[in-house]
């Protein structure tokens, strides 16, 4: 082995245990965070959900003072409607036939689990719902080319494919991640790529797999305030992600109650 494949972090059956007790609180997280969301509540609201339950567990998020250009300051990001990822909770309050993205870190006993989901406010047009059901389907097919003995390129391509016959595009430049003591660890995992190409996917690997779907354009802008993402032509966007390991016997979710 070398290159990046030298430098990705196996994880023993130990290890994987500690990620899927991080990854349980995490998923408390966000069905706390998912039971809060509705028209006239503010994104700040939602991180203070997301913040008590850690707090309970006395776990904390990754997110918190996420080195960018600037640290990143709440412990969750939440992204409404034409805004990808890595939005900031703010006094926004959302409003009905919002669609919002939020994606959670927890940290613990020194492992990370990741995960975000999207979902509507109240009722949301018939685009919307197709966008969000697409993406989670994209999820679900890009985890299940998680087997040992497939190639990286397994997941983007199957990822890819299903978006574009679905007449979505993916980002090109925000990618999963492998996830573990740290919260982005090698490799990359793009949402894009080649059947059999890339680094041979083996048992012990944990990573975090998100499609980000946008209805009209893969081409995305940051904001000025140096962290959200959007869509560079405001279409609607959506993101889901697991922090997921391989197995002897395939991929197991890590980020699920
Ligand atoms: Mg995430
Ligand atoms: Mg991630």
């Amino acid at each position: 082995m070398f290159g990046v494949e030298a430098s990705i972090n196996l994880k023993s059956e130990a290890e994987i245990a500690l990620m899927r007790e991080a990854g349980r609180i995490n998923a408390e997280t966000l069905n706390a965070i998912k039971a809060a969301i509705a028209p006239g509540v503010t994104t700040a609201e939602l991180n203070e959900v997301a913040e008590a339950v850690q707090r309970s567990y006395g776990v904390y998020s990754p997110f918190k003072n996420y080195p960018g250009p600037y640290p990143f300051p709440a412990s969750i990001c939440t992204s409404i409607n034409e805004e990808m990822v890595h939005g900031i909770p703010s006094n926004r309050k959302l409003r009905e036939g919002d669609i919002i993205s939020v994606d959670c870190g927890t940290v613990y006993e020194g492992f990370v689990g990741d995960s975000a989901f999207t979902v509507g406010v109240g009722d949301i047009s018939p685009l919307a719902q197709s966008l969000i059901e697409v993406t989670k389907q994209a999820l679900e097919v890009g985890i299940a080319e998680m087997v040992p003995g497939n190639h990286l390129g397994d997941i983007g391509a199957a990822i890819e494919e299903f978006v574009t016959k679905h007449g979505f595009y993916v980002t090109h430049l925000y990618t999963g991640h492998g996830v573990g003591r740290e919260m982005h660890e090698n490799p990359q995992v793009p949402n894009f790529g080649r059947r059999g190409e890339g680094i041979l996917l083996r048992e012990g690997m944990t990573l975090a797999i998100e499609p980000m779907v946008l209805v009209g354009t893969r081409h995305t802008r940051v904001l000025r305030n140096g962290w959200t993402v959007i869509s560079q032509d405001r279409s609607l966007t959506a993101h889901q992600e697991h922090s997921v390991a391989i197995t002897a016997h395939g991929p197991e979710i890590l980020t699920k109650l």
